[in-house]
């Protein structure tokens, strides 16, 4: 039977997208299936905030940053801390993703026209060794448009390739399962679901009207993760971390469903380390919501003091920003699945910022106007006062009984007393006086601001949290927020997916989440963040070009 293409590529995400663009461009004919529609192409990268780990860059150095590919990946090792015998491919994957990152990876975007906002963000700060987890040093690089500025070249090449007849997408079309003769992977069947513009991200319709078959020398799977699949998170949910929340939001659309994963296992590829997944802990319902159970992530400064869900502060170095695994950990030991943020207007005006294209429109509607009133504006960026007065998680008060009333009104249970909370924020507040200080949070908060990005625009000057000039207290009920899949299909360097015998499957490929963004599980148990959306690109990267060489 005559093939339909080349190479078929399963989602039109960014990693299907750089895949089928590089298979296109080696002259290659490919088709990308894609079960939502035309308005979602780009999947979760649209909603992202487009932040990038790239190493030693001269955004970097022009901010007096000292980077290095070695530091880079002493810092990766140590978040990794691979220590299976699964990790094989994933620590090689390790490896050459960083030295991607230090090399290749910036100059490749650039001249496909990305560019990045020039203050670097300091992302997973660590707090325990120079071989434990975090960044060294302010790595998180981010794009200019945000998620849709990383989106945007490769939809561009698509879109060229589309008009010279290379590459076709096949929205509404929902791969059901793969199609294996004699042990190689030769194509894939599935359903055509009903048309449907329901706007992206929204549910969109499951009503199949038709279906498919189409044939290919490889089939490269990219299908994303399973943070949209409460009941898939809560099934591969870590032992380590004891039982599962029982309220969890969603920090991604519905179609990051796992479903394509459970297929592609079915037909003999080798899922692994599907217990590790990264998702934060500082999540907010949020007041607009695009999809169901649609929760956005603080991407918090170091300022704001945390308290369990029976008001005892977090213990070193499980400051904001620091260790999302760790306060994870932490949290599902208290018992309960949520915590909170105790902060002051001056906190939140400097420190927070909201995860999401959406949440950012003056990155990204690449306004230099919008963004630059991030460092000179009185109050905190319109999308974070929004959800300050919108948001169900957010309680704002002039002194500390109301707030803490307001907080057990919301928590339920009264679970915090005023004593106990006033006397953690009372010590900490005496030890501002001095710029050497015992409190490791406040020694965290000077050494921020010894980095010019910090004091600029990330860490507010540090102040008595009980300080009225710097009022209104805020308190906010952070929940727990699915977002990212850190294990997937184990491949080679090239992509190549292993089959459950350990050997390579002929024909098929993973690329992005799906193959744990390499290697089935790149990061290890945690991530240095801008890793997802390098992830896609390097292992799509590989994964087309591999492929493209490989068909006849
Ligand atoms: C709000 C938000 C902020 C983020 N911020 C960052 C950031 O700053 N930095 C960073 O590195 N990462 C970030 N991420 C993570 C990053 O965006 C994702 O991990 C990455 O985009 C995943 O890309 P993917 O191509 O692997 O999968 P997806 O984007 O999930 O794409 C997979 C596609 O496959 C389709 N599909 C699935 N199953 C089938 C099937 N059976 N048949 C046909 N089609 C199918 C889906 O509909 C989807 O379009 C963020 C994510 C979100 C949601």
């Amino acid at each position: 039977m005559a093939d339909d293409a080349d190479v078929i590529v399963v989602g039109g995400g960014l990693a299907g997208l750089v895949a089928a663009t590089e298979i296109a461009d080696a002259g290659k004919r490919v088709i990308v299936v894609e079960q939502e529609g035309e308005q979602s192409l780009g999947g979760q990268a649209f909603w992202s905030l487009g932040g990038l780990f790239l190493v030693d860059t001269p955004e970097q150095r022009r901010l007096g940053i000292k980077d290095s590919h070695d530091l880079a990946l002493q810092d990766w090792m140590g978040s990794a801390g691979f220590d299976r015998d699964e990790d094989l491919w994933p620590r090689r994957w390790a490896e050459a993703y960083v030295g991607f990152a230090a090399g290749e990876k910036r100059g490749w975007l650039r001249a496909m026209g990305h560019r990045i906002f020039p203050v670097v963000g300091w992302a997973e700060r660590g707090g325990y060794d120079a071989m434990s987890h975090g960044n060294s040093v302010p790595r998180f690089h981010v794009s200019w448009g945000t998620g849709p500025g990383v989106v945007e070249p490769f939809e561009r090449r698509a879109r060229e390739a589309q008009s010279n007849g290379r590459l076709s997408i096949r929205f509404r079309h929902r791969v059901d399962g793969l199609i294996v003769t004699n042990g190689t992977v030769a194509g894939i069947s599935g359903s055509v679901l009903e048309p449907d513009t329901v706007e992206r991200g929204k549910t969109s319709s499951r009503k199949i009207v038709g279906d498919f078959t189409l044939r290919a020398q490889a089939v490269i799977v990219a299908s994303g993760g399973i943070g949209g699949n409460h009941d898939l998170v809560r099934q591969n949910w870590p032992k380590r971390l004891g039982e599962p929340p029982k309220h969890m939001i969603s920090g991604v659309p519905e179609h990051v469903d796992g479903r394509m994963i459970g297929i592609t296992e079915a037909a003999g590829a080798r899922l692994i380390n599907r217990d590790r997944m990264w998702h934060y802990v500082e999540g907010i319902r949020n007041w607009n919501p695009i999809w169901p159970r649609h929760g956005i992530r603080i991407l918090p400064g170091p300022s704001s003091m945390w308290f369990d869900a029976t008001g005892a502060r977090l213990p070193s170095p499980l400051f904001p920003g620091s260790d999302t695994l760790g306060q994870l950990d932490y949290i599902m030991r208290t018992g309960y699945d949520y915590s909170w943020f105790v902060l002051t207007q001056s906190i939140i005006k400097k420190e927070f910022a909201l995860s999401g294209s959406e949440q950012n429109p003056d990155l990204t509607g690449k306004s230099w106007r919008m963004t630059l009133k991030r460092a000179t504006n009185k109050g905190a960026p319109g999308p974070v006062e929004a959800f300050k007065q919108h948001g169900a998680d957010f309680v704002v008060r002039d002194n500390l009984a109301d707030l803490v009333a307001g907080m057990n009104a919301l928590g339920g249970g009264n679970l915090l007393k005023l004593d106990h909370i006033k006397a953690q924020i009372e010590a900490r507040d005496r030890e501002i006086a001095n710029p050497y200080v015992k409190d490791t949070q406040v020694m965290n908060i000077h050494n921020a601001r010894r980095y010019i990005g910090d004091r600029l625009i990330r860490t507010a000057k540090p102040h008595r949290i009980l300080d009225p000039a710097h009022g209104p207290l805020i308190a906010v009920k952070l929940n727990i927020v699915t977002r990212k899949t850190l294990g997937g299909f184990e491949t080679d360097l090239d992509s190549r997916v292993f089959g459950q015998d350990g050997k390579i499957m002929p024909g098929l490929y993973a690329a992005g989440e799906a193959a744990g963004f390499g290697g089935g599980g790149v990061h290890g148990y945690r991530s240095l963040e801008g890793t997802f959306l390098g992830g896609c690109l390097f292992s799509g990267r590989n994964a087309g070009r591999a492929a493209a060489k490989a068909v006849a």
